[in-house]
């Protein structure tokens, strides 16, 4: 199975399709927004440090972030695939990436980068809302839980996440377009450009058909 970044700014739907692309191929999501979000609700010392720059939409500082997707990259279920989502985050970082995958002798096959135009990113962004147990991802108009406000896979009250306001998503979507997107050039010939703007299942058979069997 194939190892695989998925990229796009925030709210492109990475989170919403990965959790399809994992469950279907078998493979395992490391999102390094939920490492951080679960390392701060466990009050790690990752988390200590992760917190601020979080909840102000500013890069974690690459000793801790490289570090985390380092360890768990080396984990036995990553031998047979993966989808990196959220990292790298910058040009430095992928470099750092670079070598990293060097040291542990992996290839990458495979960057699918989902396009949402700007002015559609932030409704998306401050309607979704996340089931904190189970991680599924929720909007309160595009996708919505059967129960209003309750995950319909576990039952867990849904919330939304601290970094979701106008403030925060408006330097987020300044970082991504500043640090990001520029990614897209340097993994150039790896990379597959999905529609962003379809329905959920729609974006996923596209995804399906370049992923193959
Ligand atoms: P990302 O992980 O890229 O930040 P998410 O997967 O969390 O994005 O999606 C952001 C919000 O947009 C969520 O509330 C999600 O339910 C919603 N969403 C995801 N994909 C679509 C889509 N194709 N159409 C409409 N809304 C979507
Ligand atoms: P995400 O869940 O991908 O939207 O990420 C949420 C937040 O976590 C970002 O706004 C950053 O503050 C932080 N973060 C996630 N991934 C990285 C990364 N690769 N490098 C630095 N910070 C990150």
């Amino acid at each position: 199975m194939k190892k695989m970044l998925i990229m796009g700014p925030p709210g492109a739907g990475k989170g919403t399709q990965a959790e399809k692309i994992i469950e279907y191929y078998g493979i395992p999501h490391i999102s390094t927004g939920d490492m951080f979000r679960a390392a701060i609700s466990n009050k790690t010392e990752v988390g200590l440090i992760a917190k601020k720059y979080i909840d102000a939409g500013n890069l974690v500082p690459d000793e801790v972030t490289v570090g985390i997707v380092k360890e768990r990259l080396s984990n036995p279920d990553c031998k047979n695939g993966f989808l990196l989502d959220g990292f790298p985050r910058d040009l430095k970082q992928a470099e750092m990436f670079s070598d990293m995958l060097k040291e542990l002798d992996i290839k990458l096959d495979l960057v699918l980068n989902i396009h949402v135009d700007s002015e559609k990113l932030i409704n998306r962004i401050i309607g979704r809302r996340i089931c904190p147990n189970c991680g599924r991802t929720y909007h309160i108009t595009y996708n919505k839980p059967l129960k209003e406000g309750i995950c319909d896979e576990c039952g867990s009250t849904l919330i939304q996440r601290k970094d979701d306001n106008v403030e925060t998503v408006k330097n987020r979507l300044d970082v991504y377009a500043q640090k990001t997107e520029p990614l897209i050039n340097y993994y150039k010939d790896l990379v597959y450009n999905v529609d962003g703007d379809r329905d959920v299942d729609v974006i996923f058979n596209d995804i399906k058909k370049v992923i193959g069997d």
